[in-house]
């Protein structure tokens, strides 16, 4: 098929696009909230709503006032969050043992928010230990500060089956240690979970743009980086293939982070699997653009609809997004 026929003068584009109302009738739609996935940080006490001063718009939250927030955000059409723990530093561990408590802070939300719910929201959980461990790595370090892969699998899986046990919909390991899916699913199974979904972070870069959430979750690795097992975005056909590892290992969905610097391997993994794929808006995207429209040099309303449907037409069909507590006022017609 020739796509290409006719030239100017007979042809002019520009009628296509004369009018709002025909524009409109032309526009892909914006993704509508049942597309979002709301992340969101979990303290222990009460009566906490706390801001973010790295992420404006975003608080951390005690469970009761958690409630609150996510009611909210559902009456808004979301219906999905995704939940991280920030425990107390005295409940950090170099083998991140209060990760799998089952009274620890995940744990006592998932089952608020299940309790006060149940189906109507869907609760994923994020499955990593940096936010538990006291060097603030995603796994267990050997004697050389090295994150040991295989006995860290055993840990992951503890924690997501304590999530599980909890009431979670959805378990997202984070860590990108190999073999983390396989070992996840496998603990579920057996606890007879065979239901429980799993999304897994597949494609994950090692980026610079997760700043403001290691300030909002307090889990930057007090020593090193996180190179040796996050995907290097200098080398991308290692990152694709880290997703297609993970689909045969039996993910439900896979999952590129962050998404606007990395549409290009949104839209390849969208052509190379059947698998859902969500995207993960991060703080750094999220914090740019606030700290942009603060600053008068764009409006924050049509920067986030611009970029939102960029991931949208990328291929993603799920965005995880910090805008989605402001669906309304952002992203709404
Ligand atoms: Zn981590």
């Amino acid at each position: 098929m020739n796509k290409k026929t006719g030239s100017f003068p007979d042809l002019r584009l520009r009628r296509l696009r004369a009018s709002e109302t025909i524009r409109s009738m032309l526009a892909n739609p914006m993704p509508g909230p049942e597309k979002f996935i709301w992340p969101v940080f979990v303290v222990e006490g009460e009566n906490i709503k706390q801001p973010i001063d790295a992420m404006p718009g975003q608080f951390r939250y005690s469970v009761d006032k958690l409630v609150d927030a996510v009611l909210e955000v559902k009456n808004m059409g979301i219906k999905a969050v995704m939940l991280f723990g920030v425990p107390p530093v005295e409940h950090k561990s170099p083998d991140a043992s209060y990760a799998c408590c089952p009274d620890g802070i995940v744990q006592t939300a998932v089952r608020k928010l299940k309790g006060t719910f149940s189906s109507e929201l869907m609760v994923f959980t994020d499955i990593c230990v940096c936010e538990y461990t006291s060097h603030g790595h995603c796994g267990l370090l050997n004697e050389k500060g090295i994150v040991e892969n295989d006995p860290s699998l055993e840990l992951l899986a503890k924690m997501a089956l304590s999530h599980v046990e909890a009431g979670a919909d959805c378990v997202a390991p984070s860590a990108m240690m190999d073999g983390q899916v396989s070992a996840i699913r496998g603990a579920l199974d057996s606890s007879g979970f065979t239901d429980t979904l799993l999304l897994s972070y597949s494609t994950k870069f090692a980026s610079s743009f997760y700043g403001p959430f290691r300030e909002a979750a307090a889990s930057s690795p007090s020593a090193g980086d996180r190179k040796g097992y996050q995907a290097d975005y200098q080398n991308p056909r290692a990152a694709i293939r880290e997703s297609f590892f993970d689909e045969v290992e039996g993910a439900d969905m896979l999952m590129v982070k962050p998404s606007l610097f990395y549409l290009d391997i949104i839209s390849t993994i969208r052509s190379e699997s059947l698998l859902p794929i969500a995207a993960y808006n991060v703080s750094g995207e999220y914090s740019m653009l606030i700290a942009s429209a603060q600053n008068g040099w764009g409006d924050l309303r049509l920067m986030v609809r611009e970029s939102t449907a960029a991931i949208d037409r990328a291929g993603a069909d799920l965005i995880i997004s910090y805008w989605a507590n402001q669906y309304n006022q952002l992203l709404k017609d």
